[in-house]
This record gives C-alpha cells, structure tokens and sequence, in this order.
C-alpha cells in the first residue's frame, strides 16, 4: 500500500490564471467543432488503454483495488463510455426538430444543442479515475474547456492523472489542479459556466454556495445510504450472490453500494445463512489472505468504520487490521435506527440487516428518511416490486441486482433530494454539459400583418384559429 509518487499542488498555481488561459481557448471556438471533439475523445481512449497498467497499479496504491475490480469498474467502463459517446456524438449535437404553429408559419423551429463554456470537475477518491474521467467525457463531447480536480486522498491516482491529461488532451482546453481544500477552495472563487461535483453531502454545499455567487448551475452527484429491501419471495442464493458482490466490491466504498439490508422477518436466517454461505464461497476463511477484496483508503476511515462496528452485534465477520487498513466484510444484527451506523453513509464493509414485518414496512422506513442515490429490491413478486418502485423516490433502481444500473449507458446516473442533483453517462453527460437553445427561424419572403397593431377583432379572431 505505500504511495507512488504524489502530485503535490502546484507551488506557482494560480486559480484566476488558469480560469483565464482557459477562456481564452473556449472564446477562440476551437472547441466547438466536431472534429476537436471527437479527436479530444480519442486520445482520452489511447490514454485509458495505453495506460492501463500504470492506472491499475495507481488503485491498487491507493485503495488496494484487486486488478479485476479496477479494470471493470474503471479502464473498461471508461472505454466503453467513450466509445459509446463517439458513435453517438454527431446525432447528439443534430438540431432536434420541434413543430411550428401555425400562426408563425413559414417558419421552422429546433432545439440547437451549444457548449456552456469552461466547467470545473471536482472528484473524489473511491474511484478516483472513473469519477474524474467519466464526467470529462461529457463535457469534451459538449465542445467545453475543463479543469479536473482529483481527490487529494487517493494520492496515486491523483498523480497519474496530472501527469497524462496534459500529454495526451489539449493543454490549452484541458488542465489538471491536484491539492486539497485550499486549491479547490481558490478554484470554486472562480466563476464556471458549470460545476460538476461528486463526493459528500458536505461539501456539496459548500460547492453549492460558491457556485450561487455567479449563479453557476452546478450537478451534485452526492452519496448517502441505500437500502436493500429483501422479500419473502426473493430468490435467496442469488440474492446474497448480488449482494455481497455489490458491497464487497471496493471493500463497500462505492457510492451506491447496498447500505443496509431490509429483510422480511420470516427469510431473515435463511437470507443471512445465504450472505455466510458467500461470503466463504467468495473470499474463504481468511478473507484478508484474499486477492479479490479492497483495503480501506485511510486511516481516518479505517478508524471512523471500525468505531462503528459496535454499533450492532456482529452475526458474521469482524475482523481487522490496521496494518493493512484491511477490514472484513461483517454483518450486524441488532442494530439500532437512531446508531451512527444507520444514520451516517457507511462508505465500507460493514452491513446491517434489520427485519421488517412485510414490504410496506420497509417502504415505510425507505420513505422516513432522506432519498437514496440507489435502492435495491430482491423479489420474485411483480406485484411487490412495483409497489417499491411506485412508493419510493431514489436516483435509481435495481430490481434483483445492485450497482449495475451504473453501467447501462442509456440510464441517466445522479440522486435526488440530498442525494444528488443533475446526471450523467452516455447522452445525459452530453446533456448535462450543453445548454438546449430553442431556435425558431423566420423567412422574409411573406409577412402577414395578423400580429402588427392596430390589432381589431378580424385579427384576434384569425389568430385564435391558428394557434
Ligand atoms: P468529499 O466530499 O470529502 O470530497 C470530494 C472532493 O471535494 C475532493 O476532491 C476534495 O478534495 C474536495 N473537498 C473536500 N473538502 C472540501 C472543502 N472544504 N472545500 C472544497 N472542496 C473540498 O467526498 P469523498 O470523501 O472524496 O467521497 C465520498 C463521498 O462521495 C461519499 O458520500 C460518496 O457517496 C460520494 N460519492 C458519490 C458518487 C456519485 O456518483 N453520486 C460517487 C462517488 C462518491
């Protein structure tokens, strides 16, 4: 786990400069055509693949990420994102048509999508390659100037990312600041024509704040805790299959990972007989000789996970080790709804499992508490299924799955509430770094009078029937 080396913040980084040089890029148009697009997206692949190695050595640096995990969830997803957005980036940036009235014909009317300008991306540590590359994506396909702000607490990665951007993307449209609170803190002073932010709900706000100053519209993608509803109908094996990958994967530091399990009370031993059963299946009777299974990022959360362990009884797993900042995936019974353990995000391995009298009750105590990013149903009840999905509010959905709505390019990616604000992936990234303008375009060849004063009932009355 010892770090690569790290990108200490420019000494000379000065965020008024930066923001400027930049602009002056975004004013000259270079960024708008298609082909700087599209060539900016290419080399951002030759990046991801031409790296790989380095990368994956990168998170596995920072988070002990096991070569597979950093892979799928990062070099592949990336890959994929990109390739997806250059098949797609010419019928995305079309003038979408709109019908004209009558009474404004001859006439034609389109929603032209434009760039917004020079945006700041912040990102933050869980996966600190994705998180700061997926949304750039985005905001080169738009035809937009960008700075990426890596996480200071996934220090390798960071510094890797500082050191390709700038070899293989446009230098002068594209920057990297590494550092911590005092650069993004000199960065959000500036004014952004966008603010896209993933990390906590915390400095959401502060995000939120600084933005409000230049009345910058900003995506919040936040975190928060997502539930797993388990029904008696649930397919039990496969259910604790899905489910301990999804918490598993990146030792639970994902921002949809299942937070906490709400089973119906009469499958709640087989369901926990099933969860014991994988865990041995997935990573043996020593989990931490395992190759397949994260290490916690820092001390700071190693120690702010194992204080909550307490916080229930431990049914399975428990063990730790500072050394290695290594710590079991455990499940905990008894766990009280006012402990820290169900009020905070849990952000690691540790999961609850709290019994529910039937699906109502579980969509009741989903609903008593702010909106999750993710919520996870595992039922083979159509009926009950629909019922969560009707009743519940969450930034997306799983039925019998978790995480993997992520991944499908199609779906749009954020919370709502204090989950998040705004998304992304595939169309909806390019979306979310444009702005739709309406067009409506006038011929001159012909000129009714029909809106020109003096206005009389002839009139009123002709213009009614058109429109
Ligand atoms: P964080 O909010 O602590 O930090 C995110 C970024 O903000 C980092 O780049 C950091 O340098 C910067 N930052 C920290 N303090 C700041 C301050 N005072 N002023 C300005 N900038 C500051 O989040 P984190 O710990 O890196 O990530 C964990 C959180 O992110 C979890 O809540 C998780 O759910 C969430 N998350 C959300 C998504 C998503 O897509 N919705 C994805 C990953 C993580």
């Amino acid at each position: 786990m010892s770090a690569i080396a790290v990108a200490p913040p420019s000494p000379s980084f000065d965020a008024a400069a930066l923001v400027a040089r930049l602009r002056q890029t975004w004013q000259s148009d270079r960024t708008r055509p298609i082909g700087w697009r599209k060539a900016q997206l290419r080399r951002l692949l030759d990046l991801v693949k031409e790296n790989e190695q380095a990368l994956l050595g990168a998170l596995a640096s920072d988070l002990g990420r096991p070569s597979f995990e950093g892979w799928l969830a990062e070099i592949r997803y990336l890959e994929l994102e990109i390739e997806h957005t250059l098949k797609e980036l010419h019928s995305w940036m079309k003038p979408e048509r709109q019908s004209t009235p009558m009474v404004l014909q001859p006439g034609s009317a389109y929603v032209l999508p434009e760039p917004l300008g020079v945006a700041l991306i912040i990102a933050p540590w869980n996966y600190p390659i994705q998180l700061a590359l997926a949304p750039l994506i985005g905001a080169l396909a738009a035809g937009n100037c960008a700075v990426v702000k890596p996480s200071e607490v996934s220090p390798a990665s960071s510094a890797i990312l500082a050191s390709l951007l700038p070899k293989y993307l446009d230098k002068d449209a594209v920057a990297v600041v590494t550092g911590a609170v005092p650069e993004t803190t000199a960065l959000l002073e500036q004014r952004w024509d966008h603010i896209f932010f993933t990390g906590g709900e915390r400095v959401g706000k502060i995000v939120m704040s600084a933005a409000a100053k230049h009345l910058t519209p900003v995506t919040l993608e936040l975190g928060g805790k997502s539930p797993v509803i388990v029904d008696k109908t649930a397919n039990l094996s496969v259910t604790a299959k899905r489910l301990i990958w999804g918490k598993a994967f990146n030792a639970g530091q994902t921002c949809i990972a299942p937070d906490y399990v709400l089973v119906e009370d009469s499958v709640k031993r087989p369901l926990v007989d099933a969860l014991i059963a994988t865990l041995m299946e997935f990573f043996g009777d020593t989990p931490k000789a395992s190759p397949d299974y994260s290490r916690i990022v820092s001390d700071h959360h190693f120690k702010r996970l194992l204080s909550m362990l307490s916080d229930g009884t431990v049914v399975h797993g428990g063990d730790s080790d500072p050394e290695q900042r290594f710590i079991e995936l455990t499940l905990l019974d008894e766990v009280s709804p006012e402990s820290r353990l169900m009020q905070e995000e849990i952000f690691g391995p540790l999961l609850p499992i709290i019994t529910v009298k039937d699906v109502d009750e579980a969509v009741r105590f989903v609903n008593a508490r702010p909106k999750p990013l993710a919520l996870y149903m595992f039922s083979g009840d159509r009926s009950a299924q629909q019922k969560v999905l009707s009743r519940t509010s969450s930034g997306g959905v799983c039925i019998n799955d978790c995480i993997n709505h992520f991944v499908v390019p199609g779906l749009p990616f954020g919370g709502v509430g204090t989950s998040g604000m705004g998304g992304y992936h595939g169309k909806h990234s390019f979306d979310t770094f444009s702005h739709n303008k309406g067009v409506l375009e006038k011929p001159t060849f012909v000129d009714p009078a029909l809106r020109y004063p003096p206005y009389n009932d002839a009139k009123k009355k002709w213009t009614r029937r058109l429109m």
